[in-house]
């Protein structure tokens, strides 16, 4: 038998930055601030992702480029890498994620690679806690997300450990 589903997300939608609570706001503006470390010469799409954990720290990452281009790491496991060599225990509350480009700005809310997609569905899986997702561009809308579940639908479920 065959049959016609579809998935449905939910997630809040803000119109800018600006209208977002406190805690939101900073955490989007750790995350620009991460832009500027970023190492881009080849894309020059700089991404900045910033984590809050549990206890309170706000950990940035930045996507690092290489010459061999399938080294290079994206801001969000960059982030992710960090906190788990500095507070590996602490889980993850949240984690903004933009991106800026001289080339073309980006006017739309930046979403995670399906590779990062992954990784933060291991950490959720790792701390058996959700992770807010908050995209967001130079400008623009800005969207929250409860899980990483939300944006990888057909996941593996690692809950076992
Ligand atoms: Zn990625």
């Amino acid at each position: 038998m065959k049959e016609n589903l579809k998935f449905e997300i939910n997630y809040i939608a803000y119109k800018s930055s600006d209208e977002l609570p406190e805690n939101y706001k900073l955490l989007v503006d750790a995350a620009k601030k991460a832009t500027n470390d970023s190492y881009a010469p080849y894309s020059n799409f700089n991404v900045g992702a910033a984590l809050f954990l549990n206890d309170g720290q706000i950990i940035l990452g930045s996507n690092q480029e290489n010459a061999s281009y399938p080294i290079g790491f994206c801001a969000e496991r960059t982030a992710l890498s960090a906190a788990a060599s500095i507070a590996s225990h602490t889980k993850i509350k949240a984690i903004a994620i933009t991106a800026k480009s001289l080339k073309n700005p980006v006017l739309t809310p930046a979403a995670p690679c399906g590779i990062c997609r992954q990784t933060i569905f291991e950490a959720e899986c790792k701390h058996h806690q959700n992770i807010e997702i908050i995209l967001t561009g130079e400008s623009g809308a800005v969207y929250i997300f409860k899980s990483i579940k939300d944006l990888l639908p057909l996941h593996f479920d690692a809950d076992f450990l």
